[in-house]
């Protein structure tokens, strides 16, 4: 089948012809490329195209497509029972290696990030016995319902919902504030700290593109819950083992910390843990109930080992980042050069160019990027063969993969596709 049959067929059985909304490339005005393989850097499409990839399955592949010990153990483990409903050696493999890396007492594995943090917020609220929590504008922390919520405008409000669906009841007892303004925070908690029961942020954000913490935000997010008997979540869901092995090292005062993407070597995965003595309020041995069928999947714990095997001496952090380092410098001498109106953000091997005159401090300024020329900016992008995430409000990723030679193949297109989308005078 060709890109468009399968496209057509697609939309025939999934709403937008997709199973996850981003992948429709509606926010670039765009039509999905269907991908049949992936290999090292490289994507390919059903039509035989090749890409240079940076979406890399939205945040996983740190090693890049197919990575051969990744593979290996999928295999391993296909070949001895895909699923068994009962504990596995595999769990305990990649639990160690997890816990040792990140000082978590205790943890739970899940199938997705969305569980892990809507687990964690479960906890939370038993453990404090307070209904409310505090999420910042722009973070996404998956789809549960009362994580679906965004600010209104300026200050903090208490929420209403970004999806239909979600009842006023929960959507209610989600507070929205400002990233990165400590501030708000303290405000907040001078209000209403006795109802909060946490607050949950991404250490880095990587979901309104990419913006950066600063150390102010940081240190109030460890002080000012803990000063009034709130917990702190850190949703490393991205972070975590693609800023450094462990957690990104950002949060250290978090009594509960969320994983997935890179932990499940590409299948789908997602992990919480803490303190024993919190974690341990789980079911079977406390009262927050919370299970999972293909939980601890033993194909996911076979590819996360193999893929923290292949992480854990550090050397890939330092080549990622050096190779971001290069792409950034390059997208940043060809917004220069075609004299653009961007500003590309980069944390070790993430990255996001915003169609903005200065990187953006939070969500109400990553709002002002110009998303038209995003969508055209993409689009010539692609038929130069650089395959983008298809939105202005996501992370690029760079893998161990990814070659200078690919960068600077980047940067080049960069350059004629900033040319391309350049609003007409
Ligand atoms: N938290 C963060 C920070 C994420 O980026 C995501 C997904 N991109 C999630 C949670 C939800 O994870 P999943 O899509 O696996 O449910």
């Amino acid at each position: 089948m060709d890109n468009a049959s399968i496209r057509d067929a697609a939309r025939a059985l999934f709403p937008g012809g997709v199973n996850s909304p981003v992948r429709s490339f509606r926010s670039v005005g765009g039509n999905p490329v269907p991908i049949v393989r992936g290999e090292g850097a490289h994507v390919y499409d059903a039509e035989g195209g090749r890409y240079i990839d940076y979406l890399a399955a939205f945040g996983p592949l740190v090693l890049g497509h197919a990575p051969a010990g990744v593979v290996e153990a999928v295999r391993k483990a296909a070949g001895t029972g895909t699923a068994f409903g009962a504990l596995t050696p595999g769990e305990v493999e990649l639990g160690t290696r997890v816990r040792d890396a990140t000082g978590l007492e205790r943890l739970r594995f899940v199938n997705s990030g969305t569980e892990a943090t809507m687990t964690a917020i479960r906890l939370a609220r038993a453990a404090t016995g307070r209904d409310v929590i505090v999420k910042f504008d722009g973070c996404y922390h998956g789809h549960s319902d009362g994580l679906l919520v965004k600010a209104g405008s300026g200050i903090a409000t208490m929420g209403l919902s970004d999806s239909a669906g979600v009842p006023e009841a929960i959507a209610g007892l989600t507070a929205v504030l400002p990233y990165n303004d400590p501030a708000a925070l303290k405000e907040w908690f001078g209000a209403h700290g006795g109802q909060t029961a946490a607050v949950i942020v991404e250490p880095v954000a990587g979901n309104m593109g990419l913006v950066a913490p600063t150390q102010e935000f940081l240190d109030a997010l460890q002080e000012v819950p803990h000063a009034h008997g709130a917990l702190l979540i850190a949703d490393e869901v991205i972070t975590g083992f693609r800023l450094r092995y462990g957690v990104c090292g950002l949060l250290p005062e978090a009594d509960l910390v969320c994983l997935g993407k890179i932990i499940g070597g590409g299948l789908p995965v997602g992990a919480f843990g803490g303190r024993a003595e919190l974690m341990d309020q789980l079911a079977p041995l406390g009262p927050v109930y919370q299970a999972g069928t293909l939980s601890g999947n033993p194909l996911v714990m076979g590819a996360g080992a193999a893929m923290l095997d292949a992480l854990a001496d550090g050397a890939v952090y330092q080549r990622i980042e050096e190779l971001a380092r290069h792409l950034e410098n390059g997208l940043n001498a060809a917004i220069h050069r075609a004299e653009a109106p961007a500003a590309v953000t980069r944390v070790g091997s993430m990255l996001t160019l915003f169609f903005r005159n200065q990187s953006p401090t939070d969500y109400a300024q990553a709002r002002e990027a110009d998303t038209a020329m995003f969508g055209r900016f993409h689009a010539a992008m692609l038929e130069r063969g650089v395959m983008l995430p298809p939105s202005q409000f996501e992370t690029w990723f760079v893998s161990a993969a990814h070659r200078e030679a690919d960068l600077d193949e980047t940067v080049k297109a960069a350059h004629e596709a900033m040319r391309i989308a350049a609003p007409v005078a």
